[in-house]
């Protein structure tokens, strides 16, 4: 039967393909207390979990064993020797009595102990081995909780549309890798990093579709539309031809725009405006590539250490960048900062404390950095290191405040002071430049602007925090509006603040990438767009069609209006 279902499209294109319901596993423990008497119950429960997880690896050893090399079965081995080592469980069983708690939460501590003692050990490949016993540990908690932990099989994803409560920007990320069609969330909204990170990878997306693991049969045929957020399971000939015939439509649209490939974007009046591209990893400088050969204004480090799920040293971060950059063939490169924290965690993250309850708020990007600078230092002197080598900027993500950047500025000058002592070539004139995503900077961007090399809008972050609507919160999306008046107002003041002091204003957030927006912007002044590579021909159509002087009027009619109605109505009018 079919059976149509709704959700938010966050990334363009159509789909067919046979569904997976992927389930993710999840590690967080949970406390609760369990009473003195029940303790050898909870112990004989923590036994039973470590033996099955015991039994698991030798499973796969055995499956595996012919064709493994050596040192993958050495890695099983050592999970194996921890597991079956009585010290192991005996720490734990001893936790259960001490605290009075279950056994998921005596693991967690266990672990956290372990992890110090390897944390604090000089040798860095022993160091390396407290993932092991994460991993154990994560095991034997899947064990406790009886889910059975989810293992992608790669031949079963390619072409397959993903259907999951939600996905980390790491699963979306190994998702590509394996060739998936499309995925449908349950939960998330348009703005979350892994819907950003679906256009990048020009995945079809759709997010927050409740229920959809229920509702959608393992490996029924879906349609998936990622412009209008529509799900059909098991549909019928007729809904199959018409959605062949759309994409169709949209090939043929891509084959007319891609005549514009490297070919300038210049409004009709004659103004040039410069487009570059927003990306994760140095793979996607090819995609970029494809579209124009241009530089990018936002390259978001923290993918690199969302892959690697750990920290990553400055000579791999050195190595990276220097690909990407060289890469780019002698165009730009806008390194930013690293911006950890809320949707894009990893797991032994620097300045990891307890949950925090806002984490949007918490610790998250520059904060972080300067908590910890032991980890930020390295990459600063890493992208330091990069910039000798052509045209590389530092970006700072959710800069809020000047005592944060005076703060910046002097760990730049001490890194620059390590480079000196270490003789390594470097650019000591780094060209260095902020993001403009929280309401505090953007109303300070006259005081950012005087300072910096240059300023870039992320609305993504402007509009969470100016509207209070937490991006990836499928619940409160309908409020998020880029053209909420208090909105433009901010991204008005910025780029007039960038005008003054005669510094370039980007803007590499979403709504650069949008083309609804695309005239309203032109209008208000912005001259830079740092977007999504999937979208850079559309923009650059509209960009060469329009005429900006009379766009500075229309502009100027929407920025007096303070109805968002009003205001819709007429960025439509500008449009046609
Ligand atoms: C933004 O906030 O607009 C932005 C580009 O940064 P990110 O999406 O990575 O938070
Ligand atoms: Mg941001």
């Amino acid at each position: 039967m079919t059976i149509l279902l709704n959700g938010i499209g966050v990334s363009q294109g159509i789909a067919i393909g046979n569904a997976y319901i992927y389930v993710r596993a999840t590690t967080k423990a949970t406390e609760y207390n369990v009473p003195a008497r029940y303790h050898d119950k909870e112990i004989a429960r923590l036994r039973m979990a470590v033996n099955e997880a015991s039994k698991q690896l030798h499973e796969i050893k055995t499956k595996i064993a012919r064709e493994t090399p050596e040192d993958i079965l050495a890695f099983i081995d050592s999970h194996l020797l921890m597991l079956e080592d009585p010290a192991f469980d005996e720490g734990a069983a001893l936790i259960i009595k001490e605290f009075s708690c279950n056994a998921e939460w005596a693991l967690q501590i266990q672990c956290d102990r372990l992890v110090q003692i390897f944390d604090e050990m000089e040798d860095p490949y022993l160091k390396t081995r407290k993932d092991d016993v994460v991993h154990v540990v994560q095991r034997i908690q899947h064990c406790l909780s009886e889910k059975p932990e989810t293992t992608i099989e790669p031949v079963k994803l390619k072409g397959r549309i993903v259907i999951s409560d939600d996905l980390t920007p790491a699963d979306t990320l190994m998702m590509q890798h394996e060739k998936v069609a499309a995925f449908v969330t349950e939960f998330g909204g348009p703005m979350s990093h892994t819907a950003i990170l679906a256009r990048n990878l020009g995945i079809p997306a759709i997010v927050g579709v409740h229920n959809a693991r229920q509702l959608i049969h393992p490996t029924e045929k879906l349609i998936i539309d990622g412009h209008y957020g529509t799900v059909i399971g098991d549909p019928d000939a007729r809904s199959l031809k018409h959605y062949r015939n759309l994409r169709q439509q949209s090939h043929e649209r891509k084959a007319q725009l891609n005549r514009l490939i490297n070919k300038p974007a210049i409004t009709q009046d004659g103004v040039a405006i410069v487009i570059q591209g927003n990306i994760d990893r140095p793979e996607d400088i090819r995609n970029l590539k494809h579209f124009d050969d241009t530089g990018v204004g936002l390259y978001r480090t923290e993918m690199l250490f969302l892959e690697n799920s750990k920290l990553v040293d400055e000579e791999i971060q050195f190595k990276t960048y220097k690909r990407t950059l060289f890469r780019l063939k002698g165009k730009p490169l806008t390194i930013r900062t690293l911006d950890l924290g809320a949707d894009k965690e990893i797991q032994d993250a620097m300045g990891q404390g307890p949950m925090a309850h806002n984490p949007a708020m918490g610790l998250r990007a520059i904060r972080r950095c300067l908590k910890e600078p032991e980890y930020f230092i390295p990459q600063l002197c890493a992208i330091m290191r990069v910039a000798a080598y052509g045209d590389v900027k530092m970006m700072i993500p959710m800069m809020t405040s000047i005592d944060e950047l005076e703060q910046i500025s002097e760990l730049i000058e001490h890194a620059k002071e390590l480079l000196r002592q270490r003789k390594v070539r470097f650019n000591e004139q780094i060209e260095i430049g902020a993001m403009i995503e929280v309401p505090a900077a953007a109303l300070s961007s006259d005081v950012f602007a005087d300072r910096l090399d240059f300023l870039s809008i992320g609305t993504n972050d402007l509009i969470q925090y100016t509207l209070a609507i937490d991006r990836i919160d499928d619940e409160v999306n309908y409020l998020y509006n880029p053209l909420h008046p208090a909105v433009l107002k901010l991204i008005r003041i910025t780029i007039e603040a960038g005008k003054k002091a005669k510094i370039p204003v980007s803007m590499c957030g979403e709504m650069a990438s949008e083309p609804r927006y695309t005239r309203l912007l032109l209008g208000m002044g912005l001259e830079y767009f740092s977007i999504q590579a999937n979208a850079i021909l559309e923009i650059k159509h509209i960009i060469n069609n329009s005429n900006l002087s009379q766009l500075q009027n229309q502009a100027e009619e929407i920025m007096r209006c303070h109805d968002l109605h009003e205001i819709e109505a007429l960025v439509d009018k500008l449009n046609n």
